[in-house]
């Protein structure tokens, strides 16, 4: 498969992980954004939001519970942080393995761009 985070899962590229556990892996944003920038993915492959279903609730949750536990352990969680999932062109999604952004470390706008 042509997916450039399967290749992170399977470490063929490498990346800077700072978590990983039997169903999600965190890694640092290559491009940040912010001072702290961690993508949460699933290491199952699942394209878009759009293809979750009710049965994949407890994986969606556990992301967010990673990406929360991760804010507080970068030293962000009290400042504030900002969680973010994009879906297909509009939503600016370019990597089609879903991923949670996890951006902190200076003020975020809003509405955002
Ligand atoms: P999207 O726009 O799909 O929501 O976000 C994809 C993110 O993946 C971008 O923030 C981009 O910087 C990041 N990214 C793209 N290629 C790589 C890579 O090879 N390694 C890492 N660590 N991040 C990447
Ligand atoms: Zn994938």
């Amino acid at each position: 498969m042509d997916c450039l985070f399967c290749k992170i899962l399977a470490g063929e590229i490498p990346a800077d992980i700072v978590y990983e556990d039997d169903h999600v892996v965190a890694f640092r944003d290559v491009n940040p954004q912010a001072p702290t920038h961690i993508l949460v993915i699933p290491r199952r492959h699942i394209a878009t939001l759009n293809d979750l279903s009710q049965e994949d609730g407890a994986l969606i949750s556990h992301i967010c519970l990673t990406a929360t536990q991760l804010a507080a352990e970068q030293g962000i969680a009290d400042d504030g942080y900002r969680l973010v999932w994009n879906c297909n062109a509009q939503g600016g999604q370019a990597v089609y393995h879903i991923h949670l952004h996890l951006c902190g470390g200076r003020a975020m706008h809003w509405p955002p761009g």
